[in-house]
């Protein structure tokens, strides 16, 4: 990190100011140039408030010259980090999967679903029990059945569960269930108590970018649950807010490649809530999987306009076996080695 000191600063004031600096366990390296000072500081800077520095009088400006996040960054890591979701499910260090199901466990109709996106390629069945809902009176998910429907699905057609936790307090419950990947929804990315808790398991977690969130954010989010321990962390690009009113969210595409620049973990990609509308599901998806995603979450209902959410941006079974032919296709152009010429 370094410190632009003004140039009005006094040989007094900068002494100062190291000093404080210094008590706080940093090295320093003052350079004095002709119209401003440099003090750089060294150790972990993430201990360091950058606002606090740039609220001093005689500082400038701060600038970090490393990132703020250690477990996850790519530079004290090179290896892609690949995650073991079980039933021998690898994601990453080019382990490619697509994970598809309903957006929400609806009853008897998962298995049918399951079936279905595992017959088209599938390797991994999602579906929400507990559902963050925008609004209080909007279905809130089957709780604990659907859990035992989507753990029963899994078993019999030996897939992997991914499934939202919203709770703290539910944490230890989806693992005494056996969940294979607890999903952390883009309105939780920030909660802190629950990325920690997650954390304590070393359960598998598809960490979802926040709607408003920056790229360093999300992975200081992932940061929370590693440093508690658990490395199993995927993070998931799921559309951000912008200005734009003809789709549910804006497909951030070039969060894949940064993401995969700035971290070692595996990087997927949700071209459902990125987009909201079937039409433009398998767009996204194709464009996800060309630019490196290690996986792909797709929702899949087998009547969307009975789903009981999401059913607007919901493929068929037809439409999602379509897409998988594509995304094999897309794949292979993207990983196969160039001959040269
Ligand atoms: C979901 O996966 O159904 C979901 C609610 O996603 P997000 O948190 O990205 O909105
Ligand atoms: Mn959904």
């Amino acid at each position: 990190m370094i410190a632009v000191v003004k140039s009005s600063a006094t040989t007094e004031q900068l002494d100062h100011f190291v000093k404080w600096i210094e008590d706080r366990g940093f090295r320093t390296n003052v350079s004095q140039g002709d119209n401003e000072t440099l003090v750089g500081i060294i150790g972990d800077t993430t201990r360091i408030d950058p606002f606090i520095l740039e609220s001093m009088d005689l500082v400038e400006r701060v600038q970090r010259v490393s990132e703020p996040f250690k477990l996850a960054n790519r530079k004290f890591h090179p290896e892609d980090t690949v995650v073991d979701c079980g039933h021998g499910v690898l994601v990453g260090g080019g382990n490619f999967q697509v994970i598809a199901g309903p957006c929400s466990v609806e009853g008897e109709n998962l298995i049918g679903i399951a079936r279905a996106v595992k017959a088209a390629g599938a390797t991994m069945l999602r579906g929400g029990a507990f559902k963050p809902r925008t609004s209080p009176y909007s279905y809130q998910g089957m709780g604990e059945k659907g859990l035992d429907l989507l753990m029963e699905a899994g078993g019999e057609l030996d897939m992997p569960v991914v499934t939202e936790v919203m709770d703290p307090r539910d944490v230890e419950l989806f693992v005494s269930r056996g969940v294979d990947v607890m999903q952390v929804g883009a309105r939780n990315a920030q909660n802190f108590p629950l990325l920690r808790e997650l954390g304590r398991t070393q359960t598998p977690v598809l960490l979802k970018r926040g709607m408003s969130q920056t790229i360093d954010e999300l992975v200081m989010s992932a940061e929370y649950v590693m440093s508690e321990g658990n490395a199993n962390v995927m993070l998931c690009e799921r559309g951000i807010r912008t200005f734009e009113t003809r789709t549910r969210n804006t497909f951030d595409v070039n969060a894949l490649p940064v993401l995969r620049h700035l971290t070692h973990l595996p990087v997927v990609a949700d071209p459902s809530h990125s987009t909201g509308y079937t039409r433009y599901v398998r767009a996204a998806a194709y464009a996800a999987t060309a630019a490196g995603a290690d996986a792909l979450e797709i929702e899949v209902h087998d009547c969307p306009s009975q789903a009981w959410s999401d059913g607007a941006q919901a493929l068929t079974p037809e439409q999602f076996g379509d897409a998988m032919r594509r995304i094999a296709l897309i794949r292979d152009a993207v990983t196969a080695p160039i001959e040269e010429a």
